[in-house]
Formats: structure tokens, C-alpha cells, sequence
């Protein structure tokens, strides 16, 4: 089996450098670690590189749903529709502990985007497609059912609401369950490890020259495939390629501010309409309330986008003006961050109109790209790339190649008996963590982050206690040692970020144990000074980053 420990970096560069591959996968966000899932469920041998952290991209900055993309209905993306509507349920199946059902509440105001009438033909239309099942069908509430499940929303102008279901994710964790699937079925994956250039026998493509991010040698990789899922990046990697691609990407860029729940207590998610003729989302998660997301061209550094000053005032203006009764300020912000689509070009579209369809391109040089596409669509996504691999291999070998699988494949820590429901599995995993001596608060977020994993974070919650003292809570300890040897976290910033999404929803954590976290990862990784230094700074700017919000 291969490791997926950041102890194991040397010889996972070993590995990557003298296998030979079927598959070079390049990008680590949700796309790419689709990708090596399928492909190595089918038996493939895969290799997958990103340059910075898993889901360092945009995987780690969506709204975190998982959706059925209902407001794609209006531009008439009815194929689109029916895909991510049906990939949710089974997302959900495969991963219950990172998607939950989530209660929607559409209210319906005068002159907003849509009236109670065409919001109806809209929803049948959507669950027919998306082929949503009974229990989760949408209901219309009048005006005081409406208030009653939303006492926040302003009576003037309230026409009724419709209640509907998405489901919420945590799109950095679901990657990173994703990716250690595919981990587990052979795939050999290493963040931090850049593609320079790629190799070519006789003209086609054979690979690619790594740049290793933390211990500065290079390596090379051979691989009959290669894959270009680096989302944002697709059009630079495209250039690396003989093939002279023309660039296909239009970026936008989303951002999204986290406030604390009692600022905007909602009751629910509530999808609303915006002065301006969107629609925005607020959601409360873990005691936050956060609200998203705006949708600007971009065209500046695509590593590092970051909240405006306009970004933050329009987000603010807009919940301000459709929730008049809990007027947040810019002190009141306590987190966020800002994102980029990676969406097809089509000339004369504004940001909003522009599909959220994912579209594969093949070059002469035999590359293979894929850009465009949905958190919630990145099955499907991959299914259609090893599709392709799978008949080139065919045609060369002659050899028939195993189907998609993915359907019915559990991702890592979804693997729950099916004698037992999800809430079942929580309350008796509560109770094992109430033994540990955890609050039942902390067992709750445990088995919801880890879901089937968590009895590894319990062993270990048990093995710290018998063995350290410290006065770190162990519940982190446990979570950093599970997080580096199980999860390829390689500095605080993962930790807390893309591992536990602390700096979004629990910046007051971060701050607390921010120093005392980055020498517990130093104990267990033996850094240098240098990557001491670095590491730590990232993290600090990090939090800075966060900090400028509120000012
Ligand atoms: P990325 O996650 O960006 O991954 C690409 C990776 O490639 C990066 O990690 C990068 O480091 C790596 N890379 C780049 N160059 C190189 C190189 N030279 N060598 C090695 N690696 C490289 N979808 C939903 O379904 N639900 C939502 O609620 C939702 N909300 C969204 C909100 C916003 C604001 C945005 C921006 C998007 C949202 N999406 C949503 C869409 C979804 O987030 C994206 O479609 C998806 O995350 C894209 O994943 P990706 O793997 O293609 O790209």
C-alpha cells in the first residue's frame, strides 16, 4: 500500500520518480484527485502532483455546497442541471460525513428575481431533472411560515418562500478523502511538488520535470497519460505543451466573509435576492454565519487572490439591506476568503453568465486537459477523462479496461456499516469520545470531520493521553499527528486551513495555539530552520490576511 504520510516524502519522490506510470495527474484539487481516484480504482497506476497544498486552490474557497445548481436552470443548462442534481445524492451516499442535507429557504419578495409562480415551475422542473427524491421536494410557505422559519427577514415586501434542499460540504476535506482514496487503491500523490516541463518520446507526451516546493531538487515522472486538472492554471500548463493551445479560461473570482452567528442569526441557509438582481447565500456553520459570494473578472495573481475592500462592502451592503434588522459592520468580520472559477471563455458573457459546464480538450501531443466544471460534478468529471485514457488503451493494447466504479465507491472516512444510519453512528461515536474524556462537543466535530476514521483519532487521543503532557489540548494534538502521517499535511497552514478549516471558522483557535502547533509539527518533522521560519510566516500572513478583513 502507499503512504500518504508527509513523513514519507523522500521516498514517496523516490517512488514517483522510478515507477512507470499509466496516469500523471497534475492539479490536487477536487478535479484531479477525481481523476486518480477513478482511474486507480480501475486499476491504473496512477501518479498525482499539485505544486502547493491539496485543495490549495480553488477546492479550499467555494461556497461548500453541494448542489443541485438550480440557478443554472435560468440560462437553460438543463444537462448540467440533471448531472450535479442526480451527483449529489450520490456524493452524499458516499461521503455522509462531509455532506449534509441543508434546509434552503428561498424567500420570494416583490420585484425580485423570481416570483412565487415561476419559482414553483422552476423547482419541479429542477427536481425532475435532478431526479431529487420525495422527502427532499420543495415546499411553499406563506408569509408567516415563511417568518416563522426565518424571523430575521424583513415583513415589507415578502411575498411567501419556497423551501428546498442542498447539501453543505467541506469541499478542502471532502479533496483530501477523495485523495486518500485513491491513495488506498494505489495512487502515489505528493503536494508541493511543481511541473516544470514535460517529457516527450517521438512527440507525445511521456511525462513530466517536478520541481520539488519544499526540498528544491527535481525529479521526473514517466507516465503513458498525462492529465492537465490545475483548473485555474489549465491555460499555463497548456502553454508548457508543444500543442499551442489557445487559452480557454475566463476567471471570476468569488469571495465570501464569515461573520460569528449571534451577528446574523440565522435560523437556516437562506439563498436571497441581491439589490443588484443575484442571488447570494448566508449559512451558518459551526457557530459562524458566512454569506457569498460575489462573481468579478479576474486577471491578477492567480496563487494568491484576495478580498477588496469594494468585494467586502458589496457582500456587506447586499445582507445589510436584505436583513435590516441585524446591520453587520466591518468590524464584525471575522474570516474569509476569495476564490477563482475556472470557466470556459465564451467572448461577450458577464461573470454570471458564463456556464459552469467542464470541457476536455485533447492535443496532438496526446495531452489531455480538463477545465470548467463543479465541485459537485467531479464524478462525473473524471469519469469522462479515464473513459478516454481507457480507450486509448484499449486501441494500443487491445485489452479491455475495467468500467467506471466510482458510483458505489466510499470515500475514506465514509466507510459506515449499512446496519447502522449515519445520526446512529454519530451518537455512538459521541459516546465513545465522552469516554475519552473529550466534551461532547468536541467527540461531535471529531466524527463529523473524520467520520469511520475517527476511531483512529480516538486511538490516538488515547495514546497521547497515556504518553504526553502538554498544555495543547489533545484533541489538536491528536488531529495534527492523524492529519500528518494520514493526510500529507506538511505545514501549519494546512493544518489549519485545508486539514481543519480552522482560520475560516475558528480564528480564535488559531491565534490560541498558532505557536505552540507549529513546534508540535516541527517535533514530528524535523524542519530545518529555514522551513521553520518560512512556514511560520505563511501562517502569521494567513492570519493577518484575516485579521485586515475586520479593519
Ligand atoms: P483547483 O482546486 O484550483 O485545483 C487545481 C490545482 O492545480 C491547484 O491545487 C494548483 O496548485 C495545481 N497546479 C497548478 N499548476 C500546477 C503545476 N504547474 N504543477 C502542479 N500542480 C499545479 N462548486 C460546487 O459544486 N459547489 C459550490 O458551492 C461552489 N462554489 C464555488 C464558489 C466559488 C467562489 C468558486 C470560485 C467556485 C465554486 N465552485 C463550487 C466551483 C468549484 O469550487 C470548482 O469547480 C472546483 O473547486 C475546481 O477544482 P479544480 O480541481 O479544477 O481546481
Amino acid at each position: 500500500m502507499t503512504s500518504f504520510s508527509s513523513k514519507h516524502r523522500p521516498e514517496i519522490i523516490q517512488q514517483l520518480s522510478n515507477t512507470p506510470f499509466d496516469v500523471l495527474v497534475i492539479g490536487g484539487g477536487i478535479t484531479g484527485a477525481g481523476i486518480a481516484l477513478d482511474a486507480s480504482a480501475r486499476g491504473l497506476k496512477v501518479a498525482l502532483v499539485d505544486m502547493q497544498d491539496f485543495a490549495g486552490g480553488t477546492s479550499s474557497r467555494s461556497t461548500k455546497l453541494i448542489h443541485g445548481g438550480l440557478r443554472y436552470l435560468k440560462q437553460l443548462e438543463l444537462k448540467l442541471v440533471a448531472e450535479v442534481g442526480k451527483e449529489r445524492e450520490i456524493v452524499h451516499r458516499n461521503a455522509p460525513h462531509l455532506t449534509k442535507p441543508e434546509p434552503m429557504l428561498l424567500p420570494i419578495i416583490k420585484q425580485g428575481s423570481l416570483g412565487l409562480f415561476s419559482a414553483r415551475i422552476g423547482m419541479w422542473i429542477y427536481e425532475w431533472l435532478a431526479g431529487v427524491k420525495k422527502e427532499e421536494w420543495h415546499k411553499v410557505l406563506s408569509v408567516e411560515e415563511t417568518l416563522k422559519r426565518e424571523p430575521l427577514l424583513n415583513r415589507t415586501n415578502l411575498l411567501g418562500g419556497i423551501l428546498f434542499y442542498e447539501y453543505r460540504t467541506d469541499d478542502a476535506r471532502l479533496t483530501i478523502e477523495v485523495m486518500k482514496e485513491a491513495v488506498s487503491k494505489g495512487a502515489v500523490a505528493l503536494n508541493y511538488s511543481k511541473v516544470t516541463s514535460f517529457k516527450y518520446i517521438d512527440g507525445k507526451i511521456s511525462g513530466a520535470i517536478i520541481q520539488d516546493q519544499i526540498g528544491n531538487e527535481t525529479f521526473e515522472i514517466s507516465a503513458s497519460y498525462v492529465v492537465n486538472s490545475t483548473g485555474p492554471w489549465v491555460d499555463d500548463l497548456d502553454d508548457l505543451d508543444n500543442s499551442k493551445a489557445t487559452h480557454k479560461l475566463h476567471i471570476t473570482k468569488g469571495v465570501h466573509l464569515v461573520v460569528d452567528h449571534h451577528k446574523l442569526p440565522i435560523h437556516q441557509s437562506v439563498y436571497f435576492d441581491t439589490p443588484d438582481k443575484r442571488m447570494l447565500f448566508v449559512i451558518p456553520r459551526e457557530g459562524k454565519t458566512y454569506i457569498g459570494t460575489t462573481d468579478t473578472f479576474y486577471h491578477d495573481d492567480i496563487k494568491h487572490p484576495t478580498i477588496t475592500d469594494e468585494d467586502r462592502a458589496y457582500l456587506l451592503n447586499c445582507v445589510n439591506s436584505f436583513f435590516p434588522n441585524s446591520q453587520i459592520s466591518i468590524s464584525d468580520v471575522e474570516s474569509g476568503w476569495a476564490g477563482l472559477r475556472p470557466l470556459i471563455n465564451k467572448p461577450g458573457k458577464g461573470p454570471s453568465e458564463i456556464s459552469r459546464k467542464d470541457e476536455v480538450f485533447m492535443y496532438d501531443s496526446g495531452l489531455l486537459t480538463i477545465a470548467g466544471g463543479k465541485l459537485t460534478g467531479y464524478r462525473k468529471m473524471a469519469q469522462r477523462i479515464t473513459n478516454i485514457i481507457a480507450k486509448r488503451i484499449e486501441d494500443a493494447t487491445g485489452k479491455q479496461q475495467v468500467a467506471c466504479i466510482t458510483e458505489h465507491t466510499q470515500l475514506s472516512g465514509g466507510k459506515i456499516k449499512s446496519d447502522i444510519s449515519f445520526s446512529d453512528f454519530i451518537s455512538l461515536k459521541i459516546k465513545e469520545g465522552v469516554a475519552l474524556k473529550l466534551s461532547v462537543k468536541e467527540a461531535e466535530i471529531l466524527v463529523n470531520r473524520y467520520g469511520s476514521n475517527v476511531d483512529v483519532i480516538f486511538k490516538l487521543i488515547q495514546q497521547l493521553n497515556e504518553t504526553e503532557t502538554s498544555a495543547m489540548p489533545v484533541m489538536l494534538r491528536a488531529q495534527i499527528v492523524y492529519s500528518i502521517e494520514n493526510e500529507m499535511c506538511l505545514t501549519p497552514s494546512d493544518f489549519f486551513i485545508r486539514r481543519t478549516g480552522a482560520l475560516y471558522f475558528d480564528i480564535a483557535l488559531v491565534k490560541t495555539w498558532q505557536k505552540e502547533t507549529t513546534a508540535y509539527m516541527q517535533q514530528h518533522l524535523l524542519w530545518n530552520d529555514e522551513l521553520m521560519k518560512a512556514f511560520n510566516e505563511a501562517l502569521q500572513q494567513n492570519i493577518e490576511e484575516v485579521e485586515r478583513l475586520s479593519r
